[in-house]
């Protein structure tokens, strides 16, 4: 990645990260999740408005990491207005992100390719996935934490 991108992406993700964007709690939430990255000790919950099939409002709560609330900031940003399946299109877009070979970048992005430095780090890309998983859980309506490590 060249050093001029890089540097930008790292301001968008500690602007982020100081400054959550649609942090809070949602009256009317038809949707909702809880997240926990036990490795980092990241713990949000996640809140939907899905109106027709589309995601009318998203808010975040909790209290984890730089890396885990602005992926979450950045999240609810990308989420809102977007029909369900198109989050979850998203999700998998921002999974490859992250998780897929490097040759590929997934296209339709959008802000959310500022964490594709995470991918060097390892042990932070449960930070930068928390959200979505709970996302997940939240449109499935699990009941239980959504947890980036399986259950003991
Ligand atoms: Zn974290």
């Amino acid at each position: 990645m060249n050093p001029d991108l890089r540097n930008l992406y790292q301001e968008v993700i500690v602007d982020h990260g100081r400054r959550p964007r649609n942090f809070g709690v949602l009256a009317d939430a038809s949707h909702q999740a809880e997240g926990v990255n036990p490795l980092c000790g990241d713990h949000l919950t996640l809140a939907l408005q899905v109106v027709d099939g589309r995601i009318a409002a998203a808010r975040f709560s909790g209290a984890g990491c730089a890396i885990s609330t602005a992926s979450a900031s950045l999240l609810t940003e990308a989420i809102q207005g977007q029909t369900v399946a198109e989050a979850e299109a998203l999700f998998r877009r921002f999974h490859a992100l992250l998780t897929g070979p490097e040759e590929i970048v997934p296209e339709g992005l959008g802000k959310l390719a500022v964490l594709a430095g995470v991918r060097e780090f390892p042990s932070r890309i449960k930070c930068a996935t928390l959200a979505w998983h709970t996302l997940q859980a939240a449109l499935h309506g699990d009941r239980q934490a959504a947890s980036t490590e399986p259950a003991a």
